[in-house]
C-alpha cells in the first residue's frame, strides 16, 4: 500500500525497527531476557565511559557499571528530572552527541510539565527511530494498519496548511484539534464545535480514533445526550495521555459502538505500556513494551523506567512521577510475554469549565505556563462560582515580569467570564495520597456523569 511504501522509501530505519519489533513482541520469556540483559550491559558500558553525568553519580555511590544480572540494575541510583536538566545544563550529556545539539542528529523533546515543571532533553535520532518503530507495531494493537484511515483528537494546530492537509491525506491521519494555545476560543469544546467534528467524522468515515479520554468523553456524552451516532461502523478507539478511568471508557464504547483501548507512556519514555485487544475486552491491563524499556517500581509503586535505546541522553532508573502496579507473572491469552500492569495512578487531568458551559483541556495551561520560566511550578483550582485560584512558586533567577504578565494576559483570555487570582506561594503540597494534581475542577455538574 502507498503509505506502507512511503515509511519504507522515506524512513527506511523507522521501517525496519517496526519490523524487528513486530517479531520480538512475539519472544519467550527467556529471550526477552537475553536480549534485555545484552543491550543493558551495552547501555550502562555507553553511559559510563560517554557521559559524564553517569560516570560521577555512580562513581559517587561506588557501583560498578559491568553487570551480570537484571537483577544487578537496582542497585544503581535513581534519577530524576532535576538531575537530568542540571546535566544538561553542565553539558554533561553523552560527548558523542555534546557537539550536535543543533544538527540532525538530535531531536528535541518537551514535556507537558503535568508534573509542575516542563523538562526539555536531546534524543538522538536513532533512539527516536526505535520509538517510532515500535509505535507502528502498537498501532496493529488495535487494528491501525497501513492504509487505514485515523482520527487523532489531539493539540496541535487549529488551522491546516496546504502541506499538512496533503500529509493527512498521504498518511491518513486526519488531525482533529481539540484545543490550540493560540485559539483558546475557537477551539474551546463546546456543542458547535462538536457538532462539527461529528460531521468532519462522518465525511471521513476513519476506522480508527486517538485522543485524550477527557475531550473524547464530552464528545461521546453530547451524542448520547442529543442520540447521536456516527453514520459508519469505527474499528476501535485508543486513548492516551491521561488516565482513562472505566466509566470513561464505558461511555466511550457506547456512543462509539466499538471496542476501547488505552495506551500509557510520557515524552521521557515515549509509549511504555498498551492492552492488547484482549486485555482491551477484558481485564484492561496493559503490556509494558520490554524490548525497549526495562520498567520496575520503587519501594513507593513510583514507576522507574530505563530506556535501552537512548544515547545522547540515557534514561536510566528514571523516576517519572507516576505510580503504578507491575505483575511479573500474569500470564495474556494473546500470547505475548511481557509483564503487566495491573494498574496506573497518575496523570489525572481536569477540565475547566466556563459559565457559558464550554470547556477547556488542562494542556492549554499546560501550554500556557511553559512560557514563563519564572513560573517554577502552579496549581490550578476552579472553584464553585467559576471562579480559578492560581498558586504558583516563583523561580526567582529565571523570572521576568514581561513574560508572566504575558501569561497572565493568555490565561484571563482563556477564562472569559470567570474570576482568576493569582496566589504566589512557597511550595504547593500534594493532596492526600501524595500525588499532585495541577488542575482541580469544583463546579458542580461539570463531570456529573462520572462521578
Ligand atoms: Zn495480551
Amino acid at each position: 500500500m502507498l503509505s506502507r511504501l512511503i515509511l519504507r522509501l522515506f524512513r527506511p530505519q523507522v521501517y525496519k525497527r517496526y519490523l524487528f519489533y513486530e517479531q520480538s513482541q512475539w519472544w519467550d520469556k527467556e529471550r526477552l531476557e537475553a536480549y534485555q540483559l545484552k543491550k543493558l550491559q551495552e547501555l550502562l558500558e555507553y553511559a559510563y565511559k560517554n557521559v559524564a553525568f553517569y560516570k560521577e553519580l555512580w562513581d559517587k555511590h561506588n557501583i560498578d557499571y559491568k553487570i551480570t544480572s537484571l537483577d544487578d540494575l537496582q542497585k544503581f541510583p535513581i534519577t530524576t528530572k532535576k538531575m537530568l536538566q542540571q546535566a544538561i545544563k553542565e553539558k554533561k550529556i553523552s560527548k558523542q552527541y555534546i557537539y550536535k545539539l543543533n544538527t540532525d542528529a538530535i531531536v528535541w523533546q518537551t514535556t507537558t510539565g503535568s508534573s509542575g515543571k516542563p523538562f526539555r532533553f536531546p534524543v538522538d535520532k536513532e533512539s527516536e527511530e526505535h520509538k517510532n518503530g515500535l509505535r507502528r507495531r502498537l498501532y496493529k494493537w488495535y487494528g491501525l494498519d497501513y492504509g487505514v484511515k485515523w482520527a487523532k483528537f489531539w493539540r496541535g494546530s487549529y488551522k491546516k496548511s496546504f502541506k499538512e492537509k496533503v500529509k493527512e491525506f498521504i498518511t491518513k491521519e486526519y488531525r482533529f484539534c481539540i484545543y490550540d494555545p493560540k485559539y483558546p476560543k475557537e477551539t474551546e469544546l463546546n456543542e458547535k464545535r462538536i457538532n462539527y467534528f461529528i460531521e468532519e467524522l462522518n465525511k471521513i468515515k476513519p476506522e480508527i480514533i486517538d485522543g485524550f479520554p477527557s475531550a473524547l468523553r464530552e464528545i461521546a456524552n453530547y451524542m448520547i445526550k442529543n442520540d447521536i451516532e456516527l453514520s459508519f461502523q469505527i474499528k476501535s478507539i485508543v486513548t492516551g495521555a491521561e488516565k482513562l478511568d472505566d466509566t470513561t471508557r464505558e461511555v466511550l464504547s457506547k456512543a462509539f459502538n466499538t471496542l476501547v483501548f488505552n495506551r500509557y507512556g510520557g515524552t521521557e519514555s515515549s509509549i511504555i505500556a498498551h492492552e492488547c485487544d484482549i486485555q482491551a475486552r477484558s481485564e484492561h491491563k496493559l503490556h509494558i513494551q520490554e524490548d525497549r524499556l526495562i520498567v520496575q517500581t520503587d519501594k513507593n509503586g513510583e514507576i522507574v523506567f530505563t530506556d535501552l535505546t537512548s544515547k545522547a541522553l540515557p534514561f536510566i532508573r528514571y523516576k517519572n512521577g507516576d505510580i503504578a502496579q507491575i505483575n511479573e507473572n500474569y500470564r495474556c491469552e494473546c500470547g505475548r510475554a511481557f509483564k503487566v500492569f495491573d494498574f496506573i495512578e497518575g496523570r489525572v487531568n481536569e477540565m475547566f469549565i466556563l459559565p457559558d458551559g464550554g470547556k477547556i483541556s488542562s494542556h492549554l495551561w499546560q501550554n500556557y505556563m511553559k512560557k514563563s520560566q519564572g513560573i517554577e511550578k502552579y496549581q490550578m483550582v476552579q472553584n464553585e462560582d467559576f471562579s480559578v485560584d492560581i498558586f504558583w512558586v516563583k523561580n526567582k533567577d529565571l523570572f521576568n515580569k514581561n513574560e508572566f504578565e504575558y501569561v497572565q494576559k493568555l490565561v484571563k483570555n482563556a477564562l472569559t467570564g470567570c474570576k482568576v487570582r493569582w496566589n504566589e506561594v512557597e511550595k504547593i503540597d500534594p493532596l492526600a495520597g501524595g500525588k499532585f494534581r495541577q488542575h482541580i475542577c469544583k463546579v458542580e455538574n461539570g463531570f456529573s456523569y462520572s462521578r
